[in-house]
């Protein structure tokens, strides 16, 4: 048996990583879902506790939201073959008085691009937050909702939402334009990828 695909590798070495170890207060524990054939790209910002000790991505009242704005059920959202998961921080960078810090820095910088390099049959990809859209749209002007706002802009390769956290309730309630204009708009475009 050969050494597996390059995506194969390169997924066992991100699960081997341990780059930002002393600065991670749980340790260090990835969480990612890649497979060659996905078709949608779900670029998160980081692992919360809760996804650092269950090992599994969005299984929360925000992947429950989520879901519903992809319009997809559980078993192919964590199906790997249909939908990867790549936040921006593949482990859980701990808390500060605000909530959850940012993703590591090093872990983009480190894997991302060697990772979407693998990724060749995404043709779907939903920026989640202001860390995602600033790495992937380092040319979109604005801020998130101003981004968000002028969706027609990118869509329908790319889409960029507010993180779906309850947290962000507030800013759903002051921008009834993205579930009302947007949300269908992202089911539409990941049920063609997902049939394509
Ligand atoms: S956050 Fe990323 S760079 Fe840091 S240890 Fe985890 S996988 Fe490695």
């Amino acid at each position: 048996m050969g050494q597996g695909s390059d995506l194969t590798v390169l997924a066992r070495d991100v699960r081997a990583c341990r780059l930002c170890e002393k600065d991670l207060p749980l340790g260090p524990r990835p969480v990612i879902q890649v497979h060659e054939n996905a078709r949608v790209l779900i670029a998160g910002q980081a692992p919360g506790r809760r996804v650092h000790e269950t090992g599994k991505p969005f299984n929360d009242p925000s992947g429950v939201r989520l879901r519903r704005w992809l319009g997809v059920d559980e078993e192919t959202f964590y199906d790997p073959t249909r939908i990867a998961l790549l936040p921006m921080g593949f482990c859980f960078p701990g808390t500060s008085k605000g909530g959850d810090l940012p993703p590591r820095k090093e872990c983009a910088d480190a894997w991302r691009q060697p990772l979407l390099d693998c990724l060749k049959s995404v043709s779907v990809t939903i920026l989640l937050g202001r860390h995602a859209l600033a790495w992937h749209l380092p040319e979109a002007q604005g801020s998130v909702s101003e981004v968000v706002g002028a969706w027609r802009d990118h869509a329908p390769r790319v889409f960029v939402a507010p993180h779906p956290s309850p947290r962000n309730q507030r800013w759903l309630r002051n921008n009834p334009g993205f579930e009302r204009d947007t949300v269908p708009a992202i089911q539409e475009a990941v049920a063609r990828a997902l049939i394509g």
